[in-house]
């Protein structure tokens, strides 16, 4: 199972397909992608990520920001409905998640009782929509809700995350399973994956994250990494030397 984020100036969808391409070797059950337009487009299938791709049509030509996920299905049947990426019910947040939210049960009680609905079983479904109750709730940017909702999360996960209010910002985070961020010197284009290999063919220079680093990646912006309290944490840039 893996994830891909992109945020720049190319067409994201390139860039999240030939990255989930290069993570098949870590095994999964079904792929998708999602890309930021007025809103956000989903495309995911069982199977292969070449079914996947085939499923793509010509409305990602031109969108430059965008997550993608392989699943290795851990709470659900792998069907499209269970695939990621998953939004919330208002369908302004995005999300792709590897790993397991372990209260999940209680979190989705929680919703049910204030309306929530659900289309799947998964966990990660549960946790999309929390981090829009919360949103909700504090009338937040998708940053501060997305800390203050693993504040009450617990588990192992990588995320990525994208809010169609904030279409030049993509949050990602982890505990416990990996992730990495390709910086390339400009502060206009980001990458993001589960490990360097979909990176290195764009940018030798990696941050491989910590757990409970936050980090914010924003057109614009230097990358920003805090911990899920929003205390601001350093950050080691590594280059790779491929010609080693
Ligand atoms: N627990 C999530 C699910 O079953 C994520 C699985 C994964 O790591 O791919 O959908």
């Amino acid at each position: 199972c893996g994830i891909v984020g992109y945020i720049g100036k190319k067409q994201a969808s390139n860039i999240l397909i030939e990255g989930l391409k290069k993570l098949e070797y870590r095994g999964y059950d079904s792929a998708g992608i999602a890309v930021l337009d007025n809103d956000i487009l989903v495309y995911k299938q069982p199977g292969k990520v070449v079914n996947l791709e085939e499923s793509i049509d010509e409305k990602v030509v031109g969108k430059t920001i965008g997550i993608a996920h392989t699943r290795w299905a851990t709470h659900g049947e792998p069907t499209v409905e269970n695939a990621h990426p998953h939004k919330s019910n208002n369908q302004e947040i995005v999300l792709v998640h590897n790993g397991i939210i372990e209260n999940y049960k209680f979190l989705k009680d929680e919703l049910l009782d204030h309306g929530f609905t659900f289309l799947g079983q998964t966990d990660t479904e549960v946790l999309v929509n929390y981090i829009q109750y919360i949103q909700d709730k504090d009338q937040s940017t998708i940053d501060v809700a997305v800390r203050k909702a693993l504040q009450n999360v617990n588990g192992a996960y990588a995320l990525a995350i994208i809010d169609k209010k904030e279409p030049n910002k993509m949050v990602v985070t982890r505990k416990g399973s990996p992730l990495a961020i390709g910086l390339t010197g400009t502060n206009d284009e980001f990458y993001v994956a589960s490990d360097a290999i979909p990176i290195i063919e764009h940018t030798q220079s990696l941050v491989y994250l910590n757990d409970n680093d936050v980090v914010v990646l924003e057109r614009g912006q230097q990358m920003k990494v805090t911990d899920i309290y929003g205390v601001e944490k350093q950050y080691k840039v590594k280059t790779l030397d491929l010609n080693l």
